[in-house]
């Protein structure tokens, strides 16, 4: 049986477009029937995709998950706690209508912690299962563009983490490892790390869920990346394993919180989430600023300097190759048209005609997901080596963010296709040649 927010939230779902374009909010009805629009809590937004998955954004799988208030209180909260002999079989664990966590301390002794509704907060839960549980699926993300992506074994959790808003003050999101799966429980084997400080026991999940505040406000390009994290079971804070499995807990960071703040990094090993909270989107572009900017870039009539022809940049994606598609030289940043003026047929490296430096020429498009961009302004910068267009405070942040890469690394992306960055800064001015009438 569904209940009344899950019929609601699958009808929502339905009625939203999977080309990417802004999603219609389904406003609800209260007792005299007068419709208020939904408060919104803010935006998921997965690393990698520019406004939508490539095969469409279908019910739960999509690039960006929107949190919206529930109708009716969905949080819980720890109650109280027990030792059992075998977890399996105990009551909490067999009733489905009952939250738990199950901490397996050994063959024949688990803890089990009961949670309670908490009908302060709401929980939106995040994984690779396509179980109800799960509000937003998160598939493994390739860098580029992922035409004929295909992974072979994930590494993201079926229940990766959960994040509970408060409903009175929805700048407090919590983000939680771990979420429950249709049972309601959450079960932490033997072999996961875990602890017991006076009376409270908490643990990891196999591969984490790393947490990244950016210190100063991501709106306005000012902030700078903060240090990784990793937030535990019960939402505590710790500085980074030695490797990202290791069995061993880093330090508990005391003076930080798992309480989201805009532009805070979720990394679940295999996809990077960005959380952008309400009160930040309003100080962003929308995809309309997004496609104005274009157009004025295009009313400027940028022109390619060999072949003359006017250059058109696409205000949509994967619109194929078109005679007017400009093309960026990344080592200078001058655009230009299609030609072959220059082309090292060895290397695939080209001459730009205009200053004569030699290096991989990319099809210049634009970043049309709002939620990476940390202000408003003209794209006249492009993230190397993909080509994709945003601004110059864009580019230059995630330019200097470290994302979390396989199980060791970091390194910085583009925000619309996950493509690691190349050259000595990641990126490119660009040089048009325009309003030359
Ligand atoms: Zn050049
Ligand atoms: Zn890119």
């Amino acid at each position: 049986m569904l209940n009344k927010v899950e019929i609601q939230s699958r009808l929502k779902f339905s009625l939203e477009s999977t080309d990417g374009s802004e999603s219609p909010t389904l406003a609800e009805s209260d007792a005299d029937g007068h419709e208020k629009p939904r408060v919104k809590y803010g935006e998921l937004v997965i690393l990698g995709y520019n406004g939508y998955l490539p095969q469409g954004d279908r019910g739960r799988r999509r690039s960006k998950f929107v949190l919206y208030k529930r109708n009716e209180p969905s949080g819980v909260k720890r109650s109280k706690h027990y030792i059992v002999q075998s977890p399996q079989t105990s009551k909490a664990i067999l009733d489905a209508n009952q939250h738990s966590i199950s901490y397996t301390l050994s063959r024949n002794q688990a803890v089990i912690v009961e949670y309670k509704e908490d009908s302060e907060t709401d929980m939106f839960q995040v994984g690779r299962s396509s179980e109800s549980p799960i509000d937003f699926v998160v598939m493994d993300t390739l860098p580029g563009d992922k035409k004929d992506a295909k992974v072979m074994q994930s590494t993201i959790s079926r229940f990766a983490c959960r994040i509970l808003v408060n409903r009175c003050e929805p700048t407090k999101a919590r983000i939680y490892a771990a979420g429950f799966d249709s049972s309601r429980n959450i079960f932490l084997g033997e072999k996961a790390t875990k602890w017991q400080d006076n009376v409270e026991i908490d643990g990891l999940t196999t591969n984490g869920v790393l947490i990244m505040h950016p210190k100063g406000q991501f709106c306005g390009g000012n902030a700078k990346c903060g240090l990784w994290r990793e937030c535990s079971v019960g939402g505590d804070v710790f500085s980074l394993r030695e490797s990202r499995s290791a069995q061993q807990k880093g330090q508990p960071i005391y003076d930080e919180s798992n309480v989201l703040q805009d532009g805070t990094l979720i990394d679940l090993c295999g996809a990077t989430l960005l959380w952008r909270s309400a009160e930040g989107l309003q100080h962003s572009p929308t995809k309309r600023d997004l496609e104005k900017l274009i157009d004025e870039i295009n009313a400027g009539r940028p022109q390619c300097p060999v072949g003359l022809n006017t250059l058109v940049i696409p205000r949509k994606v994967n619109i194929g190759d078109q005679i007017n598609q400009p093309y960026v030289y990344l080592n200078c940043g001058h655009v230009q048209g299609h030609h072959d003026w220059g082309q090292d047929k060895s290397t695939g490296a080209r001459r730009c005609p205009m200053c004569l430096e030699v290096g991989p020429v990319v099809t210049l498009c634009m970043g049309l997901e709002p939620a990476f961009y940390v202000d408003i302004g003209p794209p006249t910068f492009a993230f190397n080596p993909c080509g994709h267009m945003a601004t110059e405070k864009t580019v230059k942040y995630w330019a200097n963010v470290d994302i979390p890469h396989g199980t060791n690394g970091f390194q910085a992306v583009c925000p619309f296709c996950a493509t690691p960055l190349d050259g000595n800064s990641g990126y490119i001015k660009l040089i048009f040649q325009d309003n030359l009438d």
